[in-house]
């Protein structure tokens, strides 16, 4: 266990380096005790993480409840042609039709099988890149709870003029070559192929899939393409599991920079933004930086927003 501990967290910081995160920091080496050569691990509790999002009925009852609060939501923002879930959207909407905008990984699709396969196997950053592509050519990611009954109802509905709903996936899995194979977007045909095994398909899926360097100027901050499907959708609801879903800069700014946030939208949280919980990685991790004793010693963030907004 005492070698195993250290690998668990080098893994977690892979992850997150594959969900687009920033890249895993890296402290000097302290004797390679990690299995890892130089590289330390830097982040914790990917274990208990893993665990959580994989065993405990207390998180498939949290993605459960955010998704049905999200399908109430959606009917509510339909109905009403002012409404959107973009920031950047402004003017009169009405002519546009509604849409939905989610992130792929650990929103839609759930990768703690692919975060425990690379615990147990001890992976060292190095081999990450390499295990994630693996994973995803697997395509045999399960849904989300909640996720495919959510996304199969918000395509039954309808705006205030009989115009149906259309999901976007908004994902910073890549459009790169795979070496042995033609395709210049591997992960884009798994993706799709995952999400049909799902019976998540539509006439639409392959252009609403938008991954990272699809085109140019798609990188992994989402900001560009949630601006792309503003300019011919009004954006209804968006769902994801890192604030770099719903703003820019996401990775970039300090934890209190980020409340700070949080907070000027403290309003669209759980009306037109919803968070599925994700304790394995994210931008919420690669903003404290890699001394996590020093981050534990810091007070908690304010419950409420106060006058931080
Ligand atoms: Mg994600």
């Amino acid at each position: 266990m005492a070698r195993v501990m250290p690998r668990i967290l080098i893994v977690a910081c892979a992850i997150l380096s594959a969900a687009g995160c920033a890249a895993p920091p890296t402290q000097p080496s302290t004797g390679g005790s990690s299995g890892c050569g130089a590289e330390r691990p830097f982040a914790q509790g990917g274990e208990r993480a893993t665990l959580w999002i994989r065993s405990s009925v207390e998180f498939r009852a949290s993605a459960e409840g955010i998704y049905r609060a999200a399908l109430l939501a959606l009917r509510q923002g339909l109905a009403d042609p002012d409404w959107t879930a973009e920031p950047s959207q402004h003017g009169d909407l009405a002519a546009l039709p509604p849409a939905v905008v989610m992130d792929i990984d650990d929103t839609v699709l759930d990768n703690s099988s692919a975060q425990a396969r690379m615990l147990l196997a001890g992976t060292c950053p190095a081999e990450f890149p390499a295990l994630w592509d693996a994973w995803v050519a697997e395509r045999a990611a399960p849904a989300v709870p909640g996720a495919a009954d959510f996304i199969r109802a918000a395509r039954q509905l309808e705006d205030h003029r009989g115009r149906p709903v259309r999901v976007f996936f908004v994902t910073n899995r890549e459009c790169g070559a795979r070496a042995h194979q033609s395709s210049a977007c591997p992960q884009q045909l798994d993706t799709l192929a995952n999400l049909r095994a799902l019976r998540l398909d539509a006439p639409t899926l392959e252009a609403d899939l938008m991954l990272k360097q699809e085109r140019p100027g798609w990188h992994s901050e989402k900001l560009s393409r949630r601006q792309e499907i503003a300019r011919g959708h009004r954006v209804v609801l968006n769902i994801g599991d890192d604030l770099g879903d719903f703003l820019p800069d996401a990775r970039r700014e300090s934890p209190v920079v980020r409340e700070r946030a949080r907070c000027r939208h403290r309003a669209w949280w759980g009306t037109r933004w919803f968070v599925i919980p994700n304790p394995m990685y994210g931008s919420w991790q690669s903003v404290l930086g890699p001394d996590l004793e020093a981050a534990l010693a810091l007070p908690p963030l304010p419950a409420d927003c106060g006058d931080a907004a």
